[in-house]
């Protein structure tokens, strides 16, 4: 893969990384449209990496496709396909990780601990593996970007950082790999999840004063209501996930629900308006 890379970039190519853990959908594809036009080589890496993924958690029957992938991966213009085994990426004696230990302490930290120490070893070892310029992620993982950005910046990667706008169903659904595991009956329940989103930024936006308690209170009477089990629900400051408060100039609404057996997540990002 370096190689690869190094070799591109002596003929003057810049190189971008569309980091993915693949079964592709168009959530993925409109990152590999911005690493396009964003960069002249566009690399997808695609590894289910196993150390972001808790004891009980869905790495074995997370879905794969490697075949559909390529194919989509080819038809959008990426020009290669990165797809390690996870002996390659972690040798047996493996004793070193990248932690960020701030952001990364809230909202999907608490009920999955490791997980983001597992996001930026992975991402730390793939930067190192494609040498990009840029690098695409997405805002459909709102805390995984902010922990990405701060790692790059913290550890003086050489990397432009791109993040990219949530891509939806027709009927609001957030895109996600993991939607396929969705029964019909979740996959209408689990619409509750951007209608509160939805409802909540609403209603920020016309009521700035708006008691945050009392709205998260509703949006988990809703995702409730229809079936779903709230992980969390938060609205903080979208630049430190810290409390808002009269500075904060950008709010993050944020959720994590359960269908059945299935964590969804999703967030909004608005605008703060004065009281
Ligand atoms: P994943 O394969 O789920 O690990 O996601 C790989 C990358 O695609 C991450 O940067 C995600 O944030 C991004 N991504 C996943 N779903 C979406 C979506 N619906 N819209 C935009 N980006 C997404």
């Amino acid at each position: 893969m370096q190689r690869y890379s190094l070799a591109q970039k002596r003929q003057g190519r810049t190189v971008a990384v569309v980091p993915t853990m693949g079964f592709l959908h168009e959530g993925h594809m409109s990152l590999i449209d911005t690493a396009r036009e964003n960069a002249d080589v566009v690399v997808v890496t695609i590894f289910v990496n196993p150390t972001q993924f808790g004891p009980n958690e869905d790495f074995d029957k997370y879905p794969r496709d490697l075949e559909r992938d390529r194919r989509m991966c080819e038809e959008r213009g990426a020009l290669a396909i990165f797809a390690p085994e996870a002996r390659e990426m972690y040798p047996a004696d493996s004793s070193t990780w990248v932690q960020e230990e701030k952001l990364s302490r809230g909202m999907c930290a608490k009920t999955r601990p490791t997980h983001f120490r597992g996001v930026t070893t992975v991402v730390a070892k793939l930067f190192n593996a494609v040498l990009p310029d840029v690098a695409v992620f997405g805002q459909k993982d709102a805390q995984q970007a902010l922990i990405l950005c701060r790692m790059v910046r913290d550890l003086n990667f050489p990397i432009r950082m791109i993040i990219a706008p949530i891509v939806r169903e027709a009927d609001g659904l957030a895109m996600s790999s993991r939607n396929k595991y969705l029964s019909a009956e979740e996959r209408v329940n689990a619409l509750s999840v951007s209608r509160s989103l939805n409802a909540a930024r609403a209603r920020l936006e016309v009521f700035p004063g708006a008691d945050l308690d009392g709205l998260k209170q509703e949006m988990a009477a809703e995702i409730q209501f229809s079936g779903g089990r709230v992980d969390y629900i938060e609205i903080l400051d979208a630049a430190t996930l810290e409390e808002p408060t009269g500075d904060s100039g950008r709010l993050l609404i944020a959720v994590a629900a359960y269908y059945g057996a299935t964590r969804l997540i999703d967030n909004v990002l608005m605008e703060k308006k004065r009281k």
